[in-house]
């Protein structure tokens, strides 16, 4: 069974919560990491053999260019994580569209290719915003994961499947991974789930998905393997869900890495059964 392996790349303050995120107008005066986080990241895929999808964010992809260019060099799927990091349900359709159309035009006039992959902010596609998957569909997307299906403080959306599926608008949607424990959909495959739970939880119900026949979509973040990330203005709460771990990333993603097969999303997709369609147009790792 071979697994997604996903890299959301933006800079450690692209925090995004209700309330709790720094303007994009600062941005821009703040440290960046997410060069060197990121080539780092790519050593260790590249010392594993392993490709991956990593969603770009179109802020760090008009500052750092060659970051695209790198990644898609390495055999790699590059995909959308938008442009400003904002949350989509705190959007109108309008803002959202402009915001997506912004990271396509970026990344897509370096790579020479439009993504065909996108991810919301903190995933961010809600029960109650799922227009947005429309838009998506509409902006030329093959396929979105942003859809986490269980609830959760800020995101979430319970009743949504949690395997890979086909919207009617065409688009197939890839959830974060998931395991059912007392009827609700546990979310273990990335960010703070990687690094808080024990490890042999996170292999244990990697193992059970795919005994079930289920790829898993395990995720990471760039700034997660700095185990010291400049916090900056955060709440106590953010500060433990940001940092809580992360000396652990490193040593998690290379036990993943010895452990499993990893694939970028969408060659995952095209070797799903009614995926036939997606053999064509895929902006394909090569
Ligand atoms: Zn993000």
């Amino acid at each position: 069974m071979v697994n997604a392996l996903t890299i959301d790349v933006e800079e450690h303050f692209c925090y995004a919560y209700p309330g709790e995120s720094l303007p994009l107008e600062q941005w821009d005066g703040l440290e960046r990491r997410a060069v060197p986080q990121t080539l780092e990241t790519l050593a260790i895929l590249e010392a594993h053999d392993i490709r991956a999808t990593f969603f770009v964010l179109g802020w760090v992809a008009e500052r750092d260019p060659f970051l695209v260019e790198e990644i898609r060099a390495r055999g790699h799927e590059v995909g959308s994580h938008g442009y400003g990091h904002q949350l989509v349900y705190r959007q109108t359709s309008e803002q959202f569209r402009d915001d997506v159309q912004r990271s396509i035009d970026i990344i897509g006039g370096i790579s020479g290719e439009a993504p065909v992959g996108y991810r919301a902010p903190s995933f961010s596609i809600r029960n109650d915003c799922l227009w947005a998957l429309d838009v998506l569909a509409d902006l030329g997307f093959r396929y979105d994961s942003s859809i986490c299906p269980t609830q959760l403080r800020h995101y979430g959306s319970p009743g949504q499947p949690a395997e890979a599926h086909r919207l009617d608008n065409g688009l197939w949607e890839f959830p974060p991974a998931t395991t059912r424990v007392a009827g609700i959909d546990v979310p273990f495959g990335g960010g703070g789930y990687l690094r808080l739970y024990p490890f042999f939880l996170t292999r244990w119900a990697t193992h059970r998905l795919n005994a079930a026949g289920r790829p898993a979509v395990i995720y990471l973040h760039p700034w997660e393997l700095d185990p010291n990330p400049p916090l900056g203005p955060r709440s106590g709460l953010r500060r433990f869900q940001h940092t809580v771990g992360l000396a652990k990333t490193r040593s998690r993603l290379l036990h993943l890495c010895a452990e499993f097969d990893f694939a970028p999303i969408g060659d995952v997709l095209r070797s799903l059964p009614g995926s036939d369609e997606l053999r064509l147009g895929f902006a394909a790792a090569k």
